[in-house]
């Protein structure tokens, strides 16, 4: 894989602050009551991966860093925005400000049918952020090639398979330049054979010093890649730490359970 010329920031000191700050995140639909209290931060450059049973907030945490979910108290922080959501409704000002933060991929590629795999790639920066055509056409094609697909910038979603597709869903999500990478089970809806490529461009990215959280149930690419690992559980985070810490020997029945499931 070749290097990506908009890298991220380069590599943290140790005690380098954190690129995002989570405190007292609470989410409810309705009286379902999905986050209670979420607390954590994100080192620059490292990866957290978050683990738990289906319905217990994963996504939701992703789509409150990223803003599609407003929360509906507690405080988040990328890089220097901050958006306090206990302060009463937030506006659409802030909102966009926060989404700008982040780059997100989701579990289905949700890729313009119409539009060729550059054109993809390129409509946030030229749509959203108005750079110029050139420019995000060169950098579209650097980050198809990043991304393994160098060779297909003029084809169309169909004619892809399922992993190019996701692959394409990387770079267009890397394309707006964010300052975090979210990823909201990316390999979940794939075949089998397909994961592979889709997890080792992700390790790529990992290994290049982006900044990501993801939800996943490939506990494998946890144990290589994750710096922390974050187990909820009900709304709640029961547990967190280090892969070694939260997946070989986890402190909780909840987590023990979890893990002898889908190991
Ligand atoms: P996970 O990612 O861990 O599977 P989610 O964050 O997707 O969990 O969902 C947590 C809970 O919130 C689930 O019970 C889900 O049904 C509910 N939920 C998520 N989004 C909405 C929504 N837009 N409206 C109502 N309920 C929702």
């Amino acid at each position: 894989m070749s290097q990506l010329s908009i890298s991220p920031e380069p590599s943290p000191e140790p005690k380098a602050s954190p690129l995002v700050s989570v405190s007292g995140l609470a989410k409810s639909f309705g009286d379902h009551t999905v986050l209670r209290s979420i607390d954590f931060d994100v080192a620059p450059g490292s990866v957290t991966v978050l683990i738990g049973p289906s319905g217990s907030g994963k996504t939701t945490v992703l789509r409150s860093l990223n803003a599609l979910d407003v929360a509906d108290a507690g405080r988040v922080r990328i890089g220097d925005v901050e958006v306090d959501f206990s302060d009463g409704p937030v506006t659409k000002k802030q909102i966009a400000t926060l989404r700008a933060q982040s780059g997100m991929v989701f579990q289905a590629h949700h890729l313009f049918p119409h539009l060729t795999v550059l054109e993809n790639v390129t409509s946030g920066p030229v749509l959203a952020q108005r750079r110029s055509r050139a420019e995000a056409d060169a950098e579209g094609r650097e980050l198809l090639r990043v991304v393994g697909l160098g060779d297909r910038a003029d084809a169309y979603p169909y004619q892809l398979s399922g992993g190019q597709q996701q692959r394409v869903g990387i770079a267009r999500a890397l394309a707006v330049r964010p300052k975090l990478m979210l990823f909201d089970e990316p390999t979940s809806a794939l075949d089998p054979e397909l994961v592979g490529e889709v997890l080792t461009v992700m390790k790529d990215l990992a290994a290049q010093g982006w900044t990501m959280v993801v939800v996943t149930h490939e506990i494998r690419f946890a144990q290589q890649v994750a710096d922390q690992v974050l187990f909820m559980d009900g709304g709640v985070v029961v547990e967190r730490g280090t892969p070694e810490q939260v997946l070989t020997r986890p402190g909780t029945e909840r987590a023990r359970q979890f893990l002898h499931r889908i190991l």
